[in-house]
């Protein structure tokens, strides 16, 4: 999939907001390619609209919240999970309240809503962040990182002194169905202490067995139990799929993180940000069409540019593999798979392998 992608149509659901209480409506529209993910507080006269990047992040308490001047939208990592997770790049979220919906605490009711609404594919190729060195951030005996890989992959280790927790491990190979069926039903969760307390001081108003996992002295509260034996890591997972999606453009690259959480998220994807700032980015056709141009005007197709073009195709060849091309490109002959390169691929690669 190199194609940015919409919605097909654009769907409404209401929710209860965790943090208020109170009834949240939201309509997720289509959006013209490059735009990204931008809410729009329609409750606000005039509405603003908040861009959902990580340079928008105000607060990473409790949940991830993006604001602008007073206006501002908290608990946006699901539906920004669920969003990337069914590969949806540009979209417009109209929401009449701070806070997105909590709904059943996990991504699912989003991932339905935008299954509803279907996907449209653009001719405008997508970006990818290219790590092609480590970047980390550490707090104490939390750390997130992220390593070059040839998949975007999210490790997790999370470990907790409740006995009904503990450690779990577990490691998400990011691929569109690998989300959706494994991670996206994972439901927040939280200890029955820290929610009382919360409630004490007037949040989490909206939080109930209906939409959290409530961990008591021994083990869940919630009469249905677990979605999956590993619900907690799945959603901690769940949550970053949604933080880093921030940075702005699909990553490529194996996330490690050991107890992290949004605040120390957030912080590895403004890492990541400051580092391309030190090494700016090369988009790619544009170098390659020069490249040829300049190397077939000056010396026609000689070994030199045969080698060149060999080199940068092999590099583009493989995000393009691992980041699962489309069939038809899969099966596309090299011909194919250059014209495709010089038409439509765009490729931010970080820091440039040609320097
Ligand atoms: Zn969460």
């Amino acid at each position: 999939m190199i194609f940015q992608q919409t919605l097909g149509n654009k769907v409404t659901f209401s929710g209860i907001g965790l943090h208020t209480g109170k009834t949240i409506t939201i309509t997720l529209r289509p959006a013209e390619p490059g735009t990204g993910v931008v809410f729009h507080r329609v409750d606000l006269t005039p509405a603003v609209s908040i861009e959902a990047h990580a340079e928008n992040v105000v607060n990473t308490r409790l949940s991830t919240t993006i604001g602008r001047g007073e206006a501002s939208v908290s608990t946006i990592e699901h539906l920004m999970a669920a969003l990337y997770g069914c590969g949806i790049d540009n979209a417009h979220v109209d929401i009449n309240g701070p806070e997105v919906p909590i709904m059943d605490g996990s991504a699912a009711p989003f991932v339905s809503a935008i299954v509803k609404a279907g996907v449209k594919e653009s001719r405008k190729a997508r970006k990818y962040l290219v790590i092609k060195k480590p970047v980390s951030v550490t707090e104490g005996d939390k750390k997130a990182s992220i390593i070059p890989s040839r998949h975007y992959k999210i490790s997790f280790d999370m470990q907790f002194a409740h006995p009904a927790v503990k450690s779990q491990v577990r490691s998400l190979e990011f691929s569109q169905t690998s989300f959706t069926d494994e991670y996206a039903a994972a439901r927040t969760f939280g200890f029955l202490a820290e929610v009382e307390m919360m409630k004490s001081h007037g949040l989490a108003l909206g939080g109930s067995l209906e939409n959290a996992v409530v961990i008591g002295d021994n083990g869940v509260l919630n009469p249905e139990g677990l979605r999956f034996q590993d619900e907690f890591v799945r959603h901690k997972i769940l949550d970053s799929v949604g933080d880093f999606s921030l940075a702005g453009h699909r990553l490529i690259g194996h996330v490690k993180a050991t107890k992290s959480g949004h605040d120390l998220n957030h912080k590895l994807v403004m890492e990541i940000q400051a580092s391309r700032l030190l090494h700016p980015d090369r988009v790619h056709p544009a170098g390659l069409q020069r490249s040829l141009q300049h190397r077939a005007a000056g010396a026609g197709l000689a070994g030199g540019l045969k080698r060149q073009v060999k080199t940068k195709i092999k590099i583009k060849t493989e995000v393009v593999v691992k980041t699962e091309v489309e069939q038809k490109l899969r099966a596309a002959p090299f011909g194919g798979l250059l014209f495709s390169f010089q038409r439509d691929l765009e490729l931010l690669e970080f820091p440039s392998p040609f320097v």
